[in-house]
Order: structure tokens, then sequence, then C-alpha cells
């Protein structure tokens, strides 16, 4: 498992609206900030500066259970890695 810990029971599938990454997260909700194009806290920023907007860009395309989790996760996996995949 890539995305998920071995032994999830249940788990999100996400595509981002923004840079259309797919991927999977243990948390299930509408929307999530995406962890590949989602803004990261800026540890150095002055106590002037105005927050970023934290943006939930990533949506949620559908929740995933039981056999479904390790058979996105593996197509996902190798789609990133490059290996050879046909989508679902
Ligand atoms: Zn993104």
């Amino acid at each position: 498992m890539y995305y998920v810990p071995d032994g999830t029971k249940i788990c999100g599938f996400y595509e981002c609206q923004k840079c259309a990454s797919r991927f999977l997260d243990i948390r299930v909700a509408p929307s999530l900030v995406c962890p590949y194009c989602g803004e990261v806290a800026d540890m150095e920023m002055g106590p002037d500066d105005v927050m970023p907007e934290i943006k939930e860009d990533a949506k949620l395309v559908q929740v995933l259970e039981g056999e479904d989790i390790e058979k996105y996760d593996t197509l996902l996996s190798l789609a990133i890695t490059g290996g050879n995949y046909e989508w679902i």
C-alpha cells in the first residue's frame, strides 16, 4: 500500500481540480487540501503578513471500501512511478 496503511477499511479517492492529481487519503471528507499543490504554512511569515488562503482543491470522487482500496492504491502507485497501467 502506498497511500494508505495496510488494513485500511475505508478511505477517500480524491482528484485535485487544480493539478489533476489523483490520490487516496485515509481521511474521508468532501474536499481536502491537495498534498501536491496545496498551500503549506510558511513558518517564516512575519506577524503582519496575510495568512494564505487554504484552498481545498482536492474533491472527493468516491469513497472506497475493502478490496477496492488496494486496487486503486496499486493503480495510482503505478501511475506515479511511470509503470504501465490501464485506468479503470
Ligand atoms: Zn493539486
